[in-house]
C-alpha cells in the first residue's frame, strides 16, 4: 500500500500516519519529496481496512498495491493452474464444451440429450437439479433424483457431470453424483457454502454474481482456495446492465482481464448471458475467441417444451452445427475442441 500525504501536510500528521501503520504491523518506507511526502506501506495483515488510512488527515490518496486475492491472483503463481476432473483438463490447450438442458426434467429427456452432446463433441453434461428460480412457483428441480438420472446418463456416454448446488446440506449427495459442482450467480457470495467447498476435493465451477465485479468474483474464488481446495474453474455468465435486450449482458472482456490476474481457468456461458438461443452461437465465439477456457451451453431435445430456460436452450442440431465453427476459432487462435 502506498499513502500519498497532502502536498505541505505537517511533519506532525505525517508521524501520525506512521504511527498508524506501524500499529497495523506494516513496514514502513518514507520518501520525502519537495512537495510531498509518500510513505511506503509494506506487510499488510489481515483485517486492515484501507479506508482507515484514506480518513486520516493529511492524506490524499490510498494507493493498494498488491491484490487481495494471494492464491487465486498471478502473483505468487505465474503459469495457468489446469484443473482436472476424470480424464478432462480445463486450462490446458483443449477448450472444454459443457452441454446439457437447464434442469434435469426426466430420466428419457438426460438421456437422450447425453447423446447428442457427446456426439457433437462436449466433455460434460450439465443439468440441474437443484434450481435457484426467481419463482417459489416455478420448477425447482428433480433433487438427487435429477442427479441420478444425471449420472446414469454421463456414464452411459463417457461424459462428466457438472450440476449446481444452492446449500452446504447438499454436498453429501453432490459429491456421490457431481464431478464438477456449479456454484450459480445468486450464490457466488454465499461465504458459508464457499467455505464449506473449500474442505472438498472436487472442481468447483464458480459463476460470477449478476452485479458482482471481477475483483469479488476472484475473492469468492479465494474463499474456496482458502480452505484448502485448490480445484476452481471462474464462469462469465453475463451481468445485469441498464440493456434490456438480453437476458444479461455477456462480459466477453471478463475474459482477458481475468487471464491477467488470475491463473484459473475461466469458461464462458453464452446461454444465461444472453437468454436467447439466436444470440448463443456468436457469443461462444466471441468467448473463445477471447480466450475462454471452455463453454456452459443450455441444449435440449426439446426446448420449446423446456421446464426451465426454453428460449435460450439450443436445438441438438444448432449445437452440432456451433461446435463445428468452435472447432475452426479454437484452431485459430491454437487451441482445440
Ligand atoms: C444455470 O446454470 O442453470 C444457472 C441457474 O445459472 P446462473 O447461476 O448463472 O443463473
Ligand atoms: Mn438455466
Amino acid at each position: 500500500m502506498v499513502i500519498v500525504m497532502q502536498p505541505g501536510a505537517s511533519e506532525e500528521r505525517v508521524q501520525a500516519v506512521i504511527e498508524r501503520l506501524v500499529e497495523k504491523g506494516f513496514d514502513v518506507h518514507r520518501s520525502t519529496g519537495v512537495e510531498r511526502t509518500v510513505l511506503g506501506a509494506i506487510g499488510s495483515k489481515n483485517g486492515v481496512d484501507f479506508r482507515d488510512f484514506e480518513l486520516l488527515e493529511g492524506v490524499q490518496e490510498v494507493i493498494r498495491i498488491t491484490e487481495p486475492y494471494k492464491l487465486a491472483g498471478r502473483t505468487f503463481q505465474k503459469e495457468n493452474s489446469q484443473i482436472k476432473a476424470g480424464g478432462v483438463v480445463i486450462g490446458g490447450p483443449e477448450v472444454v464444451l459443457m452441454a446439457g438442458p437447464c434442469s434435469v426434467e426426466s430420466r428419457t429427456q438426460i438421456k437422450t440429450i447425453a447423446k447428442l452432446v457427446k456426439e457433437a463433441g462436449a466433455k460434460v453434461l450439465r443439468g440441474g437439479a437443484f434450481k435457484p428460480r426467481t419463482s417459489p412457483y416455478s420448477f425447482q428441480g428433480l433433487g438427487e433424483e435429477g442427479l441420478k438420472y444425471l449420472r446414469e446418463a454421463a456414464d452411459a456416454f463417457g461424459l462428466l457431470t457438472v450440476s449446481e448446488i444452492m446449500d452446504r446440506m447438499d454436498i453429501p449427495i453432490a459429491i456421490r453424483y457431481i464431478d464438477i459442482i456449479q456454484i450459480g450467480a445468486r450464490n457466488m457470495q454465499n461465504f458459508t457454502l464457499l467455505r464449506e467447498l473449500g474442505n472438498l476435493n472436487k472442481p468447483i465451477l464458480l459463476k460470477r454474481g449478476m452485479a458482482a465485479t471481477i475483483d469479488e468474483l476472484l475473492m469468492a474464488a479465494e474463499y474456496v482456495m482458502s480452505g484448502g481446495n485448490r480445484q476452481v474453474i471462474l464462469c462469465e455468465r453475463g451481468i445485469r446492465t441498464f440493456e434490456n435486450a438480453t437476458r444479461n449482458t455477456l462480459d466477453i472482456s471478463a475474459i482477458p482481464v481475468v487471464k491477467k490476474k488470475s491463473h484459473l481457468p475461466i469458461i464462458a456461458d453464452p446461454s444465461h448471458g444472453t437468454g436467447l438461443r439466436d444470440h448463443v452461437a456468436p457469443m461462444a465465439r466471441a468467448a473463445v475467441a477471447a480466450g475462454a477456457d471452455g463453454l456452459l451451453i443450455e441444449v435440449h431435445p426439446e426446448p420449446d417444451k423446456a421446464l426451465s430456460d426454453g428460449a435460450q436452450s439450443l436445438y441438438p442440431e444448432q449445437f452440432t452445427g456451433l461446435v463445428r465453427e468452435l472447432r475452426i476459432v479454437a484452431e485459430a487462435i491454437g487451441r482445440k475442441i
